[in-house]
């Protein structure tokens, strides 16, 4: 194989820093290759993340900027598959991709390719083609975790190494059946126990689980990178301590912008409300109430605490409000009840003002507040009004506040901006750190890696500084870009919605 794209769903080096992790493999194409932090997408979750992998366009071109939508009519619904743009698996002939996510329904257009989707699809055989199934290790392959294993960490942590084990081997013998010139594997897993960490309240604990997974991503890793002459390491987003959510849906309702429904008053709301109430007088039940909370966003356990916790947001009667991750959306001409006039007017007003919000020490809770074409390089209809980016060990969350502010400590895990980039092999540099490098500048890099023209659609780049290789970057003409295929078999879109929105609630998505 020319070249092998490992993808560490959620790892960054920061994580490895702080739990004092020190894997063999993932160290040693760090310090001999060229590596460096990967800058993910506005927002910066797997499925909008990897959907700017696999087409070399961020998020306002290929439209999914979230992990989830909402339609004119309010709305809210699981992601689907970008059907619009040409993937890598579009480009590259003789290629062997496994477990993509954002990827299910898409046939590839390239000779000789052959697409594992991932975390869209309805369950294993929905993801994996035909003639893949009969790879003997597809029996034991597993798509997606088991979340009732959650309840015990130790089991679950079990659970996802050897998730992790049983990927490697189907994408071995995938490899070695096809023997392709491009390969790429995902291990999901340092995402799903990133999420977990948050379950635990010392940093102790979290290191120990933490660490059992990652020496197991490592070899298994290192197992595959021996099939290649050249190797990236890369991962969609990365992970860090969260000191404080941002709850800017509180914070539009003061202000005035966001209604909340008013609906008949249910036990659980009466319940949160009592411990909301008290935890702003009580230091210990604040601790109870913080776990609660820390439980709701990492696990799938209490969906009616859940529901109890966030405010139904009262959209035709609202002038803004966030959609998850800092997203903001103003109630304009889109919807179905718009409700301002002058949006350009309020977009600007709110600029300054969510730049503005601290918390009760003077911290500001965002390091940025972008607009639309600021965070994009050309935002479709679709893409939120404005981008809050939190600041470091923030994170934004639709919950209400426990404490009535619109910044509230907590002790968590979540994503971050920066992920991670590593490779090795002949075609990269030797012992060279890379900066500013996107995820969009990924499958322009590979294409060029691979001897490929590059497609002018593409936001990313050829990151030349990575590369040994001294060719000119080449460009397709317009009609040359292939036409992306969807399966002709594709019409269970409706029941793998189901199994999809189970499972971003599961991830915390779903709020
Ligand atoms: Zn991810």
């Amino acid at each position: 194989m020319e070249l092998l794209v490992i993808g560490l769903d959620g790892l960054s080096y920061n994580m490895l820093d702080r739990f004092g992790i020190e894997p063999e493999f993932i160290d040693r194409v760090t310090d001999d290759g060229v590596s460096g932090d990967l800058m993910s997408v506005d927002t910066p979750t797997t499925l909008p993340a990897w959907t700017s992998f696999q087409t070399g366009k961020d998020p306002g071109s290929h439209g999914l900027t979230n992990m989830i939508t909402q339609a004119p009519d309010y709305e809210t619904g699981p992601f689907e598959t970008n059907t619009t743009d040409a993937a890598l698996y579009d480009f590259v002939d003789d290629a062997v991709v496994i477990n993509l996510p954002a990827s299910v329904g898409r046939r590839p257009a390239a000779e000789n390719t052959h697409l594992v989707s991932a975390m869209l699809a309805k369950d294993k055989a929905d993801a994996t083609p035909d003639h893949l199934q009969d790879l003997a290790s597809y029996e034991a392959y597993i798509l997606d975790h088991d979340k009732s294993k959650k309840k015990r960490p130790s089991v679950y942590f079990n659970h996802v190494c050897e998730i992790t084990e049983r990927r490697r081997d189907f994408a071995r013998e995938a490899f070695e059946t096809y023997d392709p010139r491009f390969g790429f594997v995902l291990f999901s897993t340092p995402d799903w126990a990133g999420h977990l960490l948050s379950n635990f309240s010392d940093d102790e604990e979290r290191a120990g689980y933490y660490e059992q997974l990652i020496s197991v991503v490592d070899s298994c890793a290192a197992d595959l990178a021996e099939l290649a002459d050249n190797v990236v390491l890369m991962s969609d987003h990365g992970f860090e301590k969260k000191t404080h959510n941002v709850h800017l849906n509180d914070w539009l309702a003061d202000a005035g912008y966001l209604e909340v429904e008013s609906e008949a008053v249910r036990p659980q709301h009466v319940a949160v409300a009592a411990a909301k109430a008290v935890g702003k007088r009580s230091d210990w039940i604040y601790e109870q109430i913080r776990r609660v909370y820390n439980y709701i966003i990492g696990t799938d356990v209490g969906q009616s605490l859940q529901a109890a916790a966030e405010s139904e947001v009262d959209y035709p009667a609202s002038q803004a409000w966030e959609l998850r991750y800092g997203c903001v959306f103003i109630n304009d001409e889109r919807f179905d009840h718009p409700s301002v006039e002058d949006p350009a007017a309020l977009r600007a007003e709110l600029k300054t003002a969510i730049a503005s919000i601290t918390d009760s020490e003077g911290n500001p809770a965002f390091r940025d507040v972008l607009l639309a074409e600021e965070a994009y390089k050309d935002p479709g209809e679709w893409a939120p009004d404005l981008i809050a980016r939190p600041a470091p060990g923030r994170y934004p969350t639709m919950l209400d506040s426990p404490t009535g502010e619109p910044v509230s400590p907590t002790n968590n895990y979540n994503h971050r901006y920066r992920g991670l980039i590593a490779a090795e092999g002949p075609a990269f540099e030797d012992n060279e750190t890379v900066e500013g490098m996107s995820i969009v500048d990924v499958l322009p890099t590979v294409l060029h890696v691979l001897g490929q023209s590059q497609s002018p659609e593409f936001d990313g780049r050829v990151r030349e500084d990575l590369l040994t290789i001294d060719r000119e970057v080449t460009t397709l003409n317009h009609d040359a870009v292939p036409r992306p295929r969807v399966r002709s078999d594709d019409t269970d879109q409706d029941d793998r919605d189901d199994v999809v929105e189970s499972r971003l609630e599961d991830l915390g998505y779903i709020e």
